[in-house]
């Protein structure tokens, strides 16, 4: 069922909602140093202000966003007045993934609300302290009818998904996207898919390659890799690789320090199974920088390595961690055959001086969104729609897109009582030749 709390009502919780964010931000980013040593000004940046950029932005823009839309009529129907209405879909079902815990939970739950959903949100189970937050924030300022949370992992889960969803927005891995859509598909209940990939960075021959290894430094390691925009691997210009992998070099050792392990601002891997899985991958590669790790300390150094071979693992599967593969290139049509070797990716980046290269890279290839000469900063542009294609994802959010996924644009024709024209009823036998030439007419406009 949709909430049915007024426009008004609604603002005036989210307001509430944003006081009690503001007297948590503490709890909220203690919880996040507990569950993967996010440090403060990761946490800050990419969940507590983001959440409340968009919830400021929610409050002030709503009434806009949802007022029904005059639409030109159409002659066909003169006279008449026609309208878009955005209707909330009823009940919906968030799940969120344990990356950006907070930052993934509430920005799609603010949306669904203010669009006049009823929500239950289901964050990841990879991350208790968060959840405890979340839970308390979310119980001190809605009423359980209109938003609630339950925790829990696969099995939870999967008994959320085996209930009937007006609408349910997933936010994940390409695998448990993959399940979720076929829940989903049993009682055709619409999804937004938000997923992942092999996100392609390009840095070619005429790049600034000291900026451009700044930049991507920044993108691939913070939160240690486990982003899902994060760049997977480099295709750089073999003119330019050698100082671009100084350069990469350089700047890891500048932002994290000599001794990694003891910076305040690399977090950790989630858990000793992900790490696990990360070291694995390194198996049998080229590591020229980095490597080191401690499995029980869920930690990974930023680790370069170069020109690892196509059928590894490292190379088939999303990385999700502080690895990055350098692969050289030298045709544009290289870089074709490899991008092509994977599904469509949720982002990528291309670091150039010339124009001409970039919007050639623009028209070619299929990705959920991207940025020239630099990494990730496309999401935080709220006026932009973020969202994958293929199987890095279905829909997109942010901003009024938030609103627009989470509403059915519902069309309604208000036909006057005036006037009446009586071509359009039977019988048609005199009159099909004049009811073809008018509507003939009438099409071109
Ligand atoms: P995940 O798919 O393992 O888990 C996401 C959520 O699904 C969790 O709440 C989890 O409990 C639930 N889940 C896990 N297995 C399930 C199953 N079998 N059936 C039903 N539900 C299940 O993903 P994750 O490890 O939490 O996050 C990492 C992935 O998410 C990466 O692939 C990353 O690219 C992607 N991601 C995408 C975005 C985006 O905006 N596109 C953002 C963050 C993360």
């Amino acid at each position: 069922m949709p909430n049915k709390i007024s426009v008004k009502k609604r603002i005036q919780i989210l307001k509430n909602l944003l006081v009690e964010i503001e007297k948590n931000e503490q709890n909220i980013t203690y919880a996040l140093y507990s569950d993967f040593n996010k440090s403060e000004a990761e946490v800050f940046l990419t969940e507590i202000f983001f959440v409340k950029s968009e919830l400021k932005k929610t409050i002030k823009k709503l009434p806009f966003w949802l007022k029904p839309k005059r639409e030109v009529s159409s002659l066909l129907n003169f006279p008449s007045s026609d309208f878009i209405y955005k209707q909330p879909y009823g009940k919906v079902l968030i799940i969120a993934p344990w990356n950006y815990p907070f930052q993934l939970s509430f920005c799609p739950m603010i949306a669904a609300f203010a669009a006049g959903n009823s929500i239950v949100l289901k964050p990841s189970e990879w991350v208790p302290n968060t959840n405890s937050v979340i839970l308390k924030i979310i119980e001190k300022v809605f009423e359980k009818k209109y938003v609630s949370v339950e925790l829990g992992g696969v099995e939870k889960a999967t008994e959320l998904l085996s209930k009937r969803w007006d609408y349910i927005f997933f936010t994940g891995s390409v695998a448990v996207g993959k399940i979720v859509h076929q829940a989903a598909s049993k009682h055709l209940t619409p999804v937004t898919l938000e997923l992942g990939g092999k996100n392609p960075c390009i840095v070619d021959e005429t790049a600034q390659i000291e900026l451009s290894a700044k930049r991507i430094v920044w993108g691939k390691f913070i939160n240690a890799g486990q982003t899902c925009i994060a760049p997977d691997y480099v295709l750089v210009h073999e003119k330019v690789k050698e100082k671009f992998i100084e350069a990469l070099i350089k700047y890891i050792k500048l932002f994290y320090g000599d001794k990694v392990i003891d910076s305040l601002d690399y977090p950790r891997i989630i858990s000793e199974n992900h790490t696990n899985r990360l070291v694995k991958l390194l198996e049998h590669q080229q590591i020229v920088f980095g490597g080191e790790f401690s499995i029980h300390q869920k930690f990974l150094e930023p680790t370069i390595v170069l020109e690892p071979s196509f059928d590894s693992p490292l190379m088939h599967e999303e990385i999700f961690g502080p690895i990055l593969p350098i692969i050289g290139y030298t045709l544009y049509r290289d870089l074709e055959t490899i991008i092509s070797r994977y599904e469509k990716p949720l982002a990528l980046y291309y670091f150039t001086t010339n124009k001409t290269n970039y919007s050639k890279v623009i028209k070619d290839f299929s990705f959920g969104g991207g940025v020239i000469n630099d990494t990730l900063v496309h999401f935080a542009n709220s006026r932009l729609p973020f969202g994958g294609v293929g199987q890095s994802g279905l829909g997109a959010y942010h901003g009024v897109y938030s609103i627009d996924t989470f509403t059915h644009k519902k069309s309604v024709v208000r036909r006057s009582l005036r006037l009446d024209v009586s071509l359009r009823y039977p019988p048609f036998v005199l009159k099909l030749k004049k009811v073809r030439k008018i509507l003939n007419f009438l099409s071109k406009f």
